[in-house]
């Protein structure tokens, strides 16, 4: 293993074990730089369609929600992840993948060396499905109208699908997630790569060895600095 490949897995695995993730510049910042200019654009867009979505009541899961979590990041960004939808404290904080699981996203995005700010990241719901349950499929359809509009304006070159639920409803596929993850497909000409999403790696730990190759597709990707 190359010696700056080997920083990177100790940095994750580093941060996989619950150290401050935001404590220092760390890896996060090597490749920001180098990505490539995203089409030149405003971001006004994109905040106009997070305004429309704060008032929102396309579907039921508009009843119980505290905030609109519609997404954050980059509006320019070239790589943009996509999960299933808000959990609590992205629910109270209106802000997506701020909990446990989104400290392991963060760690996983900076162990592709780049940071949190460089990417986009929503969700396929908004809104916070009560108890954490999977979007129903009415609501996954009445909310992919602002996801949809999201890639449009950010136009990012990669996306990247946490979570078999995001893969569905983007994707249309049910089949078991061990059958496409990791396999570069495409969404309406874009480059997509399913992975796990970071809360079944917090229950799966195994699996995190199946992430760090997922993550190294997408820095391959990218091309070495
Ligand atoms: S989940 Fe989406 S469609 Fe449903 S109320 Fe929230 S923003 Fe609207």
């Amino acid at each position: 293993m190359a010696e700056r490949d080997e920083r990177d897995l100790l940095l994750y695995l580093r941060d996989l074990r619950w150290l401050d993730v935001d404590r220092g510049a760390g890896a996060g910042e090597f490749l920001a730089d180098n990505l490539p200019e995203a089409s030149d654009g405003s971001k006004a867009p994109l905040d106009a369609l997070a305004v429309q979505a704060s008032s929102c009541r396309r579907c039921r899961l508009a009843a119980n929600r505290r905030k609109v979590v519609f997404g954050v990041g980059n509006p320019h960004a070239r790589l943009m992840f996509v999960g299933e939808g808000p959990g609590a404290e992205e629910d109270a904080q209106g802000v997506p993948f701020v909990g446990r699981a989104g400290q392991l996203l963060t760690a996983m995005i900076r162990a592709m060396r780049l940071r949190r700010e460089d990417v986009y990241i929503a969700n396929i719901v908004k809104c916070r499905p009560p108890g954490n349950r999977d979007p129903e499929s009415d609501e996954a359809a009445a909310c992919l109208p602002y996801l949809r509009h999201q890639i449009e304006l950010v136009d990012p070159a990669v996306i990247v699908l946490l979570g078999r639920v995001a893969a569905r409803f983007l994707l249309g596929t049910t089949a078991p997630m061990h059958s496409y993850r990791g396999v570069w497909t495409s969404w309406e000409g874009r480059d997509v790569l399913p992975t796990f999403h970071p809360a079944y790696l917090l229950r799966n730990p195994a699996a995190k060895a199946q992430a760090w190759t997922d993550l190294q597709q997408l820095r391959a990707f990218w091309g070495p600095e």
